[in-house]
């Protein structure tokens, strides 16, 4: 048996399904390990429609926190006491903090992706950005970056389902966020990806074109002209870590490439923060990890 475990140890967990994948419960205990903390971190696999159930129990075992992947992660926002900012303004979380048996949502994918460009020297405060893409990532890229004072966001999404929810959340901003203008494409307006990518300082892709097992793609930018040496082009897709679109860029000159698992890592320490007060030692994890993969 896990020798800190003792009478006094508080819960923390993963919900969503499936999550037996996960790698939450290997980085959190062996943080709440190096801090010292009496904490302990499971994984449950949870179903959409038994939220609120779930929600219910981490009240009554007083849990200190959740993360909450797919699919619960809007099912999870409806049910909150509170929600940060950018929680309520993209209506999911995956992120839930049990302060005295108040549940606080919040959505750190976005401080993640924000927190990685910051540890690659890239401050989004009044940048230009496009982003393709208006799924559960690129979202909580677009609402981070507005809260966080980019001036314009230009997001480009196929003509899917996804592209109405893009609409939608252009319009929140737009009341709540007014100083960065938020304006939606379809992704077959090539022209107009082509001027908007011109006028931008930062690209990223936050589709899952790219993502393994078709790595031998990257998302539809038919002229690759758009590839300066002064645009910094980033990808959600962290497997593989370099995705052929950020290849494609490299190749082309653009001096900063930044790949999808710093955001992942980042997101987590944003959640850290937020259960325990305490940066996350990540370079002891990480040292962790490589010595455990051997
Ligand atoms: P999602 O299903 O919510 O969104 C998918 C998006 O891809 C939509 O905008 C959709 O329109 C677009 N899309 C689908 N097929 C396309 C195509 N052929 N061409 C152009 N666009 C297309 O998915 P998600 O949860 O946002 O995940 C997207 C990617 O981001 C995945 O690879 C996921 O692993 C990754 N992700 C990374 C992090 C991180 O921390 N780095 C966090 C969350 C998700």
């Amino acid at each position: 048996m896990e020798q800190r475990i003792k009478g006094t140890t508080g819960l923390l967990a993963l919900i969503g399904s499936p999550v037996g994948h996960s790698g939450s419960p290997d980085m959190y205990n062996f943080c709440f390990r190096y801090h010292n903390l009496d904490y302990s971190y499971m994984a449950f696999d949870i179903k959409e429609d038994q939220v609120p159930a779930a929600l219910d129990a981490m009240r009554l075992f007083k849990m200190r926190g959740c993360n909450v992947t797919m699919p619960c992660k809007t099912a999870a926002a409806q049910n909150m006491d509170e929600l940060s900012p950018a929680a309520r303004i993209i209506g999911a979380v995956n992120t839930i903090v049990n302060e005295n048996g108040k549940l606080i949502g919040h959505m750190t994918d976005g401080i993640g992706f924000v927190e990685n460009l910051r540890d690659h020297g890239v401050d989004v405060k009044g940048k230009k950005m496009v982003i393709l893409g208006a799924g559960g990532a690129a979202t909580a890229i677009l609402v981070q970056c507005a809260l966080d004072g980019a001036t314009s966001i230009s997001v480009f999404n196929p003509d899917d389902p996804f592209l109405n929810r893009a609409k939608d959340t252009a319009a929140k901003l737009k009341s709540e966020v007014p100083d960065c203008n938020v304006q939606v494409f379809c992704l077959d307006d090539q022209e107009n990806l082509k001027e908007e990518i011109a006028k931008a300082d930062i690209l990223v892709n936050g589709t899952l074109v790219g993502m393994k097992p078709h790595e031998d793609l990257s998302p539809p930018i038919t002229d690759k002209s758009v590839f300066r040496s002064d645009l910094i082009v980033c990808d959600v897709v962290y497997n593989p870590e370099e995705t052929k679109l950020l290849r494609e860029a490299k190749e082309a000159g653009c001096a900063e490439t930044i790949g999808g698992k710093g955001m992942l890592l980042w997101q987590g320490v944003a959640a850290y923060k937020l259960y325990t007060g305490l940066d996350m030692p990540v370079e002891e994890y990480k040292k962790y990890q490589a010595e455990n993969q051997k």
